[in-house]
């Protein structure tokens, strides 16, 4: 029997939050960090091809959180990701520190963006996440009509978010980790020391958390998700990291990769509540 959504032990969701130098340009707009930069702007112009790659030799779906102002600066890069069997999916504009805007300019800002990827794609995604959320974001979020959120790290499963008097959308949780390790982001986890670890130091986490859920979901079907970065992961040496986790999962049955939106499409079905109206 082949593996679908359904009768998958686990569900693996992987996604790239494609913000290349965008973080940089606004954390350092009175004082360029000119490494950090350049750093970042690998992941638009080399890590993301790398990442593509790697992703079509092993048949994976993926979904691409973009910030909608690489449109412009990566347009070829963006193309390519709508072609492949990939979700497109919106990471602000500029990777915003949102908890630093007015919430009218927050606001403003989600339309312009999903004005911004309307304008590229013909369509605007159903889908949103920020690193840098605000205690209005998920309202915002249910204001302007997406689908599912994926900003918090408080669960492995989707849940419906209800926003009271604004809606309601499919919350999923992201991973704890991702490529994180490897540059030391600023999430709370005693792995986030920002030293070197080797490709297979992080490759041995991933796995673990894989085998654990793996076991887990001859019980109960498991959802893993992974929040990878082409300035990160793209890297060749960090590569080998990724390469090495999908032909760990390939050997093994019952996994089913699947984008964001398919697995919000997929908690929809399976748990019948309807969203509020909007
Ligand atoms: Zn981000």
């Amino acid at each position: 029997m082949s593996t679908s959504i359904d009768n998958a032990r686990v569900i693996v969701a992987i996604s790239f939050d494609f913000e290349a130098e965008e973080d940089a340009e606004y954390l350092t707009a009175d004082t360029p960090d000119f490494w950090d930069y350049h750093e970042r702007q690998y992941g638009g112009r080399r890590g993301v091809w790398r990442m593509l790659d790697i992703f079509s030799r092993y048949e994976v779906n993926a979904t691409f959180f973009i910030c909608a102002a690489l449109l412009k600066s990566y347009p070829r890069a963006c193309r390519e990701i709508e072609k492949g069997p990939y979700e497109i999916a919106a990471h602000t504009i500029h990777h915003e520190h949102l908890d630093r805007l007015t919430p009218e300019a927050e606001n403003e800002m989600f339309g312009h963006m999903q004005r911004m990827f309307g304008e590229f794609y013909g369509t605007a995604p159903v889908g949103f996440r920020t690193c840098f959320p605000s205690k209005h974001t998920l309202d915002f979020v249910a204001d302007h009509g997406f689908y599912y959120d994926t900003t918090t790290r408080d669960d492995e499963s989707p849940y419906r978010m209800h926003r009271p008097g604004r809606g309601s959308y499919i919350e999923i949780p992201r991973g704890f980790n991702g490529d994180a390790p490897w540059v030391g982001c600023p999430v709370a986890t005693p792995l986030h020391t920002g030293r070197y670890n080797a490709a297979a130091e992080v490759f041995g986490a991933w796995r673990d958390e894989f085998d654990w859920l793996y076991r887990e979901g001859e019980r109960e079907q498991k959802l893993l998700t992974l929040c990878l970065h082409p300035y990160i992961t793209g890297r060749p040496s960090r590569a080998k990291a990724i390469d090495n986790l999908l032909a760990h999962m390939a050997g093994h049955d019952g996994v089913y990769y699947a984008t964001h939106l398919e697995v919000a499409q997929y908690f929809d079905r399976r748990s019948g509540t309807p969203a509020e109206a909007r």
